[in-house]
């Protein structure tokens, strides 16, 4: 026990409980706020609400996907739908989680009308927001799924076959591109692929060097 901690324990006020800070907590309201009143373009127009992200703000693992569809679009969170409950269990089949240890936004924050494809202008609008996220995370690992994802964060045309199984940089951050869950559903037999892409971003980051951790 610490110097400090014994003279509390002494005079009977130990343990003392603080709120844990979180490294950025201050840092996001901005970015939540700014996102939450978005009218760069004309997705604003159309969305029950924004869908930020989810997850945990200092989470290693990052996994970025594409656009909200009509659940997320209800309930202002990403991946709620048929193809996030599909990523939910992949993930816990790795012992990862939403609630405890990785964060999960997209490329978009507002829903495409008729679950459409984004429009590059609307990419080219809202990736500063997912750069700032990602900064703001300050992940480990990026896990792109999805072209939208991958072209995004990558600046690329190139297709996710050909991106799978190589480790890509972004912002100084390892990045691995996968499927998109929602294309899982509809080519079933690409889950194993999937699966494999999965141990593979968890080998990708095993193997890093630690690094410490901003101060708190
Ligand atoms: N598809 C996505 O890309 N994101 C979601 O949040 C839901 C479905």
């Amino acid at each position: 026990m610490s110097r400090r901690g014994e003279i509390l324990a002494e005079m009977g006020i130990s343990p003392i409980w603080v709120l844990k800070k979180t490294k950025s907590s201050g840092d996001w309201m901005p970015l939540k706020a700014e996102v939450a009143g978005c009218t760069k373009c004309a997705l604003h127009k159309g969305r029950t609400q924004t869908v930020f992200g989810v997850g945990d703000e200092r989470a290693e693992w990052m996994l970025v996907g594409e656009a909200p569809g009509a659940e997320e679009d209800r309930l202002g969170e990403p991946f709620v739908g048929q193809a996030g409950r599909l990523l939910d269990n992949m993930l816990a089949a790795i012992g990862l989680s939403r609630e405890s240890n990785v964060y999960i936004c997209n490329v978009l924050k507002c829903r495409p009308p008729g679950n459409r494809n984004p429009e590059p202008d609307e990419v080219a609008k809202c990736a500063p927001h997912l750069q700032r996220q990602i900064a703001l995370v300050q992940p480990k690992l990026i896990v792109a799924m999805g072209r939208f994802a991958a072209q995004t964060l990558l600046n690329t045309d190139a297709s996710i076959a050909s991106l799978r199984g190589r480790v890509f940089q972004y912002a100084g951050v390892p990045l691995v591109v996968t499927y998109h869950p929602a294309y899982l559903l509809r080519n079933l037999p690409d889950k194993a692929k999937a699966w494999e892409d999965l141990l593979f971003a968890r080998r990708t980051l095993a193997a890093q060097v630690p690094r410490p951790h901003s101060p708190q």
